[in-house]
């Protein structure tokens, strides 16, 4: 094996490809190449730079983080309550436009904005409960 051979050895590892592949490019036979990048370090190269991920699993929108699945809940996209708040806050934007309606409160005629069509009938809280305790009696 020349010197180029080995360099072009390593270039090709790096570059992730596997024995045969480099063993025909270059020519030779796989168990050459095999044995010299196990000589030289460069056999665990291709699993080690890519972590196998199992397919069942799922992470958080936000932080990344495992989630871990209680089988017959359902599947939450989030970790905690925390990235929840956070990932909607700053994807506010996208979720607007998806699915904003506009609604007028029954209470005090202003219109607002909820996501999805929640069929909301007050602005706030507020005016719901004011509307119902004090809105009979209001002249
Ligand atoms: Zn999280
Ligand atoms: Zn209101």
């Amino acid at each position: 094996m020349t010197n180029e051979q080995k360099n072009q050895i390593a270039t090709l590892r790096q570059k992730g490809c596997g024995y045969a592949t480099i063993a025909q490019a270059l020519g030779l036979s796989k168990s050459t190449v095999t044995s010299h990048c196990q000589r030289n370090n460069l056999g665990g190269m291709k699993s080690s730079t890519t972590t196998p991920v199992a397919p069942d699993k799922k992470y958080c929108k936000e932080c990344g983080k495992v989630l871990m699945q209680l089988s017959g809940r359902k599947e939450s996209k989030f970790c905690s309550k925390d990235c929840r708040v956070k990932w909607w806050n700053s994807n506010q934007e996208k979720v607007n436009k998806k699915a904003v309606y506009t609604f007028t409160c029954t209470f005090c005629v202003k219109t607002f904005t909820a996501y999805g069509n929640s069929n909301r009938k007050y602005c706030s809280h507020d005016c719901y409960i004011r509307d119902r305790f004090e809105g009979g009696e209001t002249v």
